[in-house]
């Protein structure tokens, strides 16, 4: 993708601080971190999200980013640490090739990951449950 900065990062057009690399993913650091050793990790190929990846492709990310995340905390010294990975403007994703964000966290870091919870019914729920569980046919 001629126009992904994340594409030209990987094609090592834009520079990047590349913590860990293999055939098919890249781990770099955020260029503008939430903390120190904000760490992001995506595959080589362009792919825009979780609704466009291999399941088999996130699995081995995921695998990497839990390979990775201990030598983090083993690196830093930190105790906590949030994963998150968005799919679409509305979600907050602003980079649109996969990536997951491995973020360290600290006691009072001021990161601020988090949502308004709702109080659904329990007949809500099951409204729920009953519509998307009849649709997952794997
Ligand atoms: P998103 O908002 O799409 O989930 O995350 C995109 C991330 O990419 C942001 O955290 C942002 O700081 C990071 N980012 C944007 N441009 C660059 C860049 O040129 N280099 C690096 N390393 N990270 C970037
Ligand atoms: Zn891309």
């Amino acid at each position: 993708m001629s126009d992904c900065i994340f594409c030209k990062i990987i094609s090592g057009d834009i520079p990047s601080a590349t913590v860990y690399e293999n055939d098919e993913f890249k781990a770099i650091l955020d260029r503008f971190p939430s903390n120190k050793g904000h760490v992001l990790i995506m595959p080589k190929t362009h792919v825009a999200n979780i609704f466009e990846i291999d399941p088999d492709m996130a699995g081995r990310l995921f695998k990497l980013a839990a390979q990775i995340a201990p030598v983090m905390k083993e690196t830093f010294g930190f105790e906590n640490m949030n994963v998150v990975q968005n799919n679409g403007p509305i979600a907050g994703q602003t980079v649109n090739h996969f990536h997951l964000h491995l973020i360290p966290r600290y006691e009072n870091d001021g990161v601020n990951v988090s949502w308004k919870q709702l109080d659904l019914t329990d007949g809500e729920i099951e409204e729920v449950r009953a519509k998307l569980a009849g649709n997952i046919n794997i």
